[in-house]
């Protein structure tokens, strides 16, 4: 089997609410969200679809990146090759895109690997999850995110979350750390018996961090998401020491050999796994193993994926039974999509799709309405 052809689709999918990280805003409701699908087709006509849905102010690449490097550089090496050789796809994609302390423009990276899982899966008849070969649960728990910067947009927001029956609640800080902790504190008074944490996006100094941290732990937190920035290797390990809390690595954790430096420094003790910063699936999975296999905090997250990437999501972290509510928030926040079908809920909690594949069923109808020219 030879991959013959891959079309790259720029789209914008309208958003209904935005999220607001430490440097700002991620996207705009006028951006809304923007993405890439690659759509890679087999010589015997099977169809595998990958998307790339990077956030800008969260890592470096861009949706125009991301379009210019599937387009230009990584999917021309692709074409003929056999998309059962997933590692033999990324070897040649690193020839052209070179990994360093991140696998390389992983985000471009990711939808590729999506499109030959999506493929691969769908010749054989089988779901991701069973070619993942790991069982361990059939659905994940989603998280509502709190982004809103003020105190009564904050209670707006928990209250949304609550209405639509969700029961574990992000909370996204780094800015000014008294503030942040009042901000934790009333989304917890808000939340009785759900669960809450914070996530700085590497907002904080080392100091914020630590008076942060003591407010967090004072108020029963338990995770805390990447504090300080992800090259601080030496404030990341006295972070571990100065508190009780999980300080969970998530921009520090998106390729395999800066995680393996930072367990080598004992400043590692629970890892964010996100299937596009990863570079998709085939290292997404290496980080799951990784961190299980450590004794690590295993968490799901993800960068407001739509549903192909929400729907690979859901096959890994349910194969590695997560059970620790997953922040896909795409649901929260994208308006509308490109899917013929739902995928499959139980409130908010994800299914594992059971058709062939990602078990995405696409709209070519909608992926033409919603094109974006790039
Ligand atoms: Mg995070």
């Amino acid at each position: 089997m030879k991959i013959e052809r891959i079309d790259v689709l720029p789209l914008r999918l309208p958003l209904k609410a935005v999220a607001t990280l430490s440097r700002g805003v991620s996207r705009t409701i006028e951006e809304g969200k923007q993405l890439v699908l690659v759509r890679m087709t087999a010589d015997d006509g099977t169809v595998g679809w990958g998307e790339a849905g990077p956030s800008r102010r969260w890592s470096a690449e861009t949706v125009h990146s991301c379009a210019t490097s599937i387009r230009h550089v990584l999917a021309p090496v692709l074409v003929g090759r056999d998309p059962f050789d997933i590692a033999g796809l990324h070897a040649a994609m690193n020839g052209e895109l070179a990994p360093g302390l991140d696998p390389g423009q992983p985000i471009a990276k990711a939808a590729l690997d999506l499109a030959a899982h999506d493929l691969v899966c769908k010749k054989l008849g089988i779901n991701l999850q069973t070619w993942l070969g790991a069982k361990a649960a059939d659905r994940i728990t989603l998280s509502w995110l709190v982004s809103a910067p003020g105190l009564q947009e904050l209670e707006r927001s928990v209250e949304q979350g609550l209405a639509e029956g969700y029961t574990a609640f992000k909370v996204k800080v780094g800015h000014a750390p008294q503030e942040d902790i009042a901000r934790v504190r009333r989304v917890i008074e808000l939340t009785p018996g759900c669960v809450v944490w914070p996530d700085a996006n590497q907002g904080y100094t080392l100091d914020q961090a630590l008076r942060a941290a003591r407010g967090f732990e004072a108020l029963g937190v338990e995770l805390f998401e990447q504090p300080i920035p992800m090259s601080e290797f030496y404030g990341m390990k006295k972070l571990l020491s100065a508190t009780s809390m999980n300080i969970a690595l998530d921009e520090a954790a998106m390729g395999l050999p800066l995680v393996i430096d930072l367990i080598r420094r004992d400043a590692v003790e629970g890892l964010v796994v996100k299937v596009n910063k990863t570079g998709g699936i085939f290292y997404a999975r290496q980080l799951c193993d990784l961190a299980r296999n450590a004794g690590f905090k295993l968490i799901g997250s993800g960068l407001m994926d739509a549903p192909i990437g929400f729907a690979a999501s859901v096959h890994l972290f349910a194969a590695y039974g997560i059970e620790f509510p997953c922040d896909l928030n795409g649901p929260q926040h994208i308006k509308e999509d490109y899917l013929a079908e739902p995928l499959p809920m139980d409130g908010r909690q994800a299914l594992v799709p059971q058709r062939p594949g990602l078990g995405v069923m696409m709209d070519e109808k909608k992926i033409a309405a919603m094109a974006l020219a790039l």
